[in-house]
């Protein structure tokens, strides 16, 4: 399929034209809060999508790990990122990535909307959900602990 030259132009309440607003996930298949989702660039022939996610404040995404990478870029204001087991404060413009099979979540605990852009395989693999064993191991980190409560100590 041909790549079609196309402006989107960005709107007000970090939206763009012509560009669905969308639920993080389907419902009921895993854990998240106050999260949407825009898919800003789908193309067979790049073989990745760029996706806008948004959470309102205290929203946060699911805790999930996978074989596929995230390349994110903070977009809009501040919160906190897991990433593996380290628990990170990260700001509009920080860049994340996110390797094979390592466990990650974004949350909105500075009680303000936080936004990420993020690209991905456009083929890929599910994302895992933590077992009650593996997320008794990450608690065991009381930073890791905190921000999984939504009370990161920074
Ligand atoms: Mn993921």
């Amino acid at each position: 399929m041909e790549t079609l030259a196309r402006i989107r132009t960005f709107l007000q309440g970090f939206r763009w034209q012509g560009v669905e607003l969308m639920p993080y996930k389907e419902e009921g298949v895993a854990p998240f809060k106050a999260i949407s989702r825009q898919v800003l660039f789908a193309d067979p022939s790049l073989g990745c999508e760029l996706r806008y996610f948004e959470m309102a404040a205290g929203g946060y995404s699911t805790l999930e790990r996978h074989e596929h990478v995230h390349a994110v870029m903070i977009f809009r204001g501040r919160g906190h990122c897991l990433l593996g087991h380290e628990v990170r404060a990260v700001a509009e413009r920080d860049l994340v990535t996110v390797p094979a099979l390592t466990w990650h979540q974004f949350r909105a605990t500075r009680g303000e909307p936080f936004g990420f852009l993020c690209m991905v395989n456009a083929l890929r693999d599910k994302p895992m959900l933590p077992s009650a064993s593996e997320l008794e191991e990450l608690r065991r980190n009381p930073a890791v602990s905190r921000f999984l409560d939504g009370k990161p100590a920074d």
